[in-house]
């Protein structure tokens, strides 16, 4: 087997570019061209950035009082500007956590709320500098030309205001209502949010079709913990999973299937058990490749 350089970011991560997945989605036009916008069931927009390594997914979620967007991506294509465009409520946004490809234009909005935890409120409080940025922004990280007005070495992200949301908590937006999920384990400020009327269940970044990271451990992303991630599958698996009929998750493809749920606990159960395998990397990551996704931890 080939050598694995580097076990989060693949060499050459754009060639499974377009992904397939979004041809079954209903695209909805835009004249933005960093993003591509889809129309998911009931109410919900995925704003989807899949000309950055990330891909990440921010969703506007609709409601009869208020749209909730959940994430506000990474900061390089006007969200605001967007979203705005896509509905004329109020809205509310809420992070999935504090690390920055989620927060970018946080502090363009009014209203912003993450989960009462120690990470996610000192980076909010202090945003991300040019200098902690500057890696997640060089030219191998495009898969297509950013913006004309971004310009890599000013990116930055500004602090915010915002309140605090805790487990259980239920945000009501007339229609639907929210409720907030701690799900700790790739950042100790992960949450989930299930609606439980339409069920669908809003994952974050604790699962998404792709690499999970459970590797971090510096002041820039915080602490993962594999034993942590693994309780929080556990409860999502048996608390939620059979009340769900979609997973929308927040990179590379937005729509999956909650059984995954239940197969990224195994495969957590499996690594924490020493019975799966794996390869290491030149910086000491190991990556488990399996169905459908990987799981990155230390060595
Ligand atoms: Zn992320």
């Amino acid at each position: 087997m080939d050598k694995l350089k580097d076990a989060a970011i693949a060499e050459n991560w754009d060639s499974a570019l377009p992904r397939k997945s979004y041809e079954k989605l209903e695209r909805v036009e835009t004249s933005n061209e960093w993003f591509e916008i889809y129309k998911l069931p009931k109410d919900v927009f995925a704003i989807y950035e899949p000309g950055h390594f990330q891909e990440v997914i921010s969703f506007l979620i609709i409601g009869e009082k208020k749209a909730i967007l959940l994430d506000t991506g990474m900061g390089i294509g006007n969200i605001h500007k967007l979203v705005h465009s896509l509905t004329d409520k109020e809205i509310e946004v809420v992070n999935s956590h504090s690390h920055f490809d989620h927060i970018g234009e946080n502090y363009k909005f009014p209203k912003i709320s993450i989960l009462e935890d120690v990470n996610a409120v000192t980076t909010l409080e202090k945003g991300y500098t040019e200098e902690e940025l500057k890696p997640h922004v060089t030219s191998e990280m495009f898969a297509k030309t950013p913006p004309k007005d971004f310009i890599a070495e000013t990116y930055r992200m500004p602090s915010c205001e915002f309140d605090l949301l805790h487990e259980g908590d239920v945000l009501d937006l007339g229609n639907r209502k929210l409720k907030v999920i701690h799900t700790p384990g790739h950042s100790s400020d992960s949450i989930m949010l299930h609606d439980e009327e339409n069920r669908i269940l809003f994952t974050g970044d604790t699962f998404y079709p792709g690499a999970l990271y459970a590797h971090f451990d510096e002041p820039f992303y915080g602490k993962s913990n594999l034993e942590i991630y693994l309780n929080s599958l556990q409860k999502i698996a048996n608390d939620v999973v059979p009340h769900i009929d979609y997973m929308y998750c927040s990179h590379n493809e937005p729509v999956n299937e909650p059984r995954l749920i239940v197969e990224a606990m195994k495969a957590l159960q499996a690594i924490l058990d020493n019975k799966a395998s794996y390869q290491r990397d030149e910086s000491g990551l190991r990556r488990y490749d399996f169905d459908g996704f990987a799981v990155i931890t230390k060595d």
